[in-house]
């Protein structure tokens, strides 16, 4: 099947005319690059559940989720009742509220930090996470990993996909004070950190958007005792994981950052607000702009939408429901995880296929490659491109949709049923077995 296949065209007229229209207004016709395949994306018209609806009355289950935020699915009743009330209530008004009180405590004990911020969006909570760390160190260089994203944010956005040595954008400064360290490589960190010397270390404790890779414990691990012997801060961005682990992955892999970055479904999922940092009390309270009463005595961090009460209150029954429902949560959401991950490596055991599974919990990485990712440069370079444009076709046919094309996701919510898991596993199978017309590139 190539892209621009007839069957997805003559079922989605009217989005090929949405998409006629935005590209004349819109570069490249969609709000976001990563939103748009060929020869044109579906505009989704409705949500629910781990359900979605084009505008052409197409529906598809859902394994993108909010750029994976949304861990109870879409349009979740207590989420949408919290919404619904706080904007009859006062969606904005640019004054303090009790909403954000009660996130503030609740993101805190999720995550067993001291002090906790809001901020807009996972790009701003790392832009301000690796100022507070410059403050806080009076250092000048941030390091990240190889692969890593964590917005869009110009100190940060470097090193983000592959090939590395490109520029992660046009109209970027080069900048020297940002160092790239490997993933998974204890012993190449550890080199460029004791000679660089910067002011913190900011890392996905599972590698996202660079295909859900797992950091090795021993990694995580020697990285905290290299901040603590360097004078770095080690920064989580648990943007994507802060919500797929009860307290977080540093919970699981028993590795605490000084400081974690949050966004998505702790921000409110839907709404501008989605973000923020929290950690340890004598870093954060350089945010302290009572104890430090004058502006060049802190470090800043705000904006008009920061902490509007939206955002607050949705991200606070989001935390809440975590905490009330956490066995039933990931009892069903880590279980349909692993199930998928055994049912598609069994399935490529059986028909004899190299590719390779990834993830954790009910995140999940499907990898068209030669070698097993270990980091993002494993899973980029031997890549078969064509063969994971060919498979998203493929399941979209079937009613799966997931982003993007060329990197394959899976997002689990709780709405999702075991019947709906294990038609990823059915899809691979088809796919494989060369099912509907579609023959495989590879033995
Ligand atoms: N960090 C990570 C790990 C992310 O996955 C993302 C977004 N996908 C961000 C940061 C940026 O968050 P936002 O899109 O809310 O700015």
């Amino acid at each position: 099947m190539a892209m621009g296949d007839p069957s997805y065209t003559s079922r989605t007229p009217r989005s090929r005319e949405l998409f006629e229209r935005a590209r004349k207004v819109i570069p490249g016709g969609t709000s976001y690059s990563n939103r748009f395949f060929p020869p044109y994306p579906f505009y989704v018209s409705r949500a629910r559940g781990s359900h979605i609806w084009d505008v052409d009355g197409n529906e598809y289950v859902d394994y993108w989720m909010v750029h994976w935020g949304a861990v109870f699915g879409h349009a979740y009743p207590p989420i949408v009742r919290a919404a619904v009330e706080q904007v009859e209530e006062g969606a904005h008004t640019g004054w303090s509220t009790e909403w954000e009180v009660k996130w503030a405590e609740a993101v805190g004990g999720w995550f067993e930090a001291e002090r906790v911020k809001p901020a807009n969006s996972g790009t701003e909570a790392n832009m301000y996470a690796v100022r507070l760390a410059q403050a806080f160190t009076g250092r000048k260089k941030v390091a990240k990993v190889e692969g890593g994203w964590h917005g869009g944010f110009d100190r940060l956005q470097k090193a983000v996909s592959y090939p590395y040595d490109k520029p992660a954008s046009l109209g970027l400064q080069r900048d020297r004070a940002t160092v790239v360290i490997p993933f998974n490589d204890l012993d190449g960190a550890a080199k460029i950190l004791k000679k660089e010397r910067p002011a913190c270390v900011l890392i996905e404790p599972m590698l996202g958007a660079a295909g859900a890779i797992p950091a090795e414990p021993e990694f995580l691990k020697g990285l905290r005792e290299l901040c603590d012997g360097e004078g770095m801060l080690l920064i989580f961005d648990e943007v994507i994981t802060g919500p797929r682990h009860p307290g977080g992955l540093q919970k699981l892999y028993g590795v605490k950052p000084d400081l974690t970055t949050l966004g998505k479904g702790f921000g409110g999922q839907y709404f501008a607000g989605a973000g923020g940092i929290c950690g340890r009390a004598e870093v954060m309270d350089l945010l302290n702009h009572v104890e430090r009463p004058k502006f060049w005595q802190r470090s800043f961090l705000g904006g008009t939408f920061v902490g509007n009460p939206l955002s607050m209150r949705v991200g606070y029954t989001f935390v809440r429901e975590l905490e009330a429902r956490k066995d039933v949560v990931y009892g069903h959401i880590d279980g349909l995880g692993e199930g998928v991950r055994r049912g598609l490596r069994e399935v490529l055991e059986d028909h004899n296929f190299e590719a390779y599974v990834t993830g954790l919990g009910s995140l999940i990485g499907l990898h068209f490659t030669k070698e097993m990712p270990r980091d993002g440069r494993t899973a980029a370079r031997t890549k078969d491109v064509k063969l994971c444009q060919r498979f998203f076709l493929h399941m979209l046919e079937r009613g799966i949709a997931y982003l993007t094309p060329t990197s394959i996701h899976f997002a689990i919510s709780t709405a999702h049923t075991k019947e709906e898991a294990e038609g990823l596993v059915m899809g691979l199978e088809a796919f494989l077995s060369g099912g509907e017309g579609v023959a495989p590139a590879r033995p």
